[in-house]
């Protein structure tokens, strides 16, 4: 089944669809860049930080989003594409604009696994890629 509405792409997940949730969710669904904890708040000027916080963590845990420290000091979230389990095969490459300082999701690039030296394990890396984006470059 490919979900359609906001509400069914929550439930494959196994996230329960709450009024907030919904917000959250569609605010993702229209957000193309990575976006911190603040500009969530901003954009609902929201007021409980607590329950807008574990809407986030609920999400991240469901694999519905996902984390990135792209350098800047503050975690970023961004949307997990379809079939994301956020596992190491999902890795991929971000985008960091030193001018307009937006993160963006390089989906296609995946971060390729390498040989770690006998008895490491690789659970999660963060690769940012920094530079001038197409907008800024002019
Ligand atoms: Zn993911
Ligand atoms: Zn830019
Ligand atoms: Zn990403």
């Amino acid at each position: 089944m490919i979900p359609q509405t906001i509400e069914e792409k929550l439930l494959l997940k196994k996230v329960k669809p709450t009024a907030m949730r919904l917000m959250v969710m569609e605010f993702f669904e229209k957000t193309k860049t990575a976006v911190s904890l603040r500009q969530v708040e901003d954009h609902f000027d929201y007021s409980d930080m607590t329950t807008l916080y574990r809407t986030l963590n609920t999400f991240v845990e469901n694999k519905i989003l996902h984390t990135i420290e792209d350098g800047t000091g503050v975690k970023k979230y961004a949307k997990c594409i379809q079939g994301c389990e956020c596992t190491v095969d999902d890795l991929h490459y971000h985008f960091h604009c030193i001018k307009c300082e937006e993160t963006i999701c390089l989906i296609e690039k995946k971060v390729k696994t390498f040989e770690l030296p006998d008895g490491f394990e690789m659970l999660e890396a963060n690769m940012v890629v920094k530079g001038t984006c197409l907008n800024c470059r002019h």
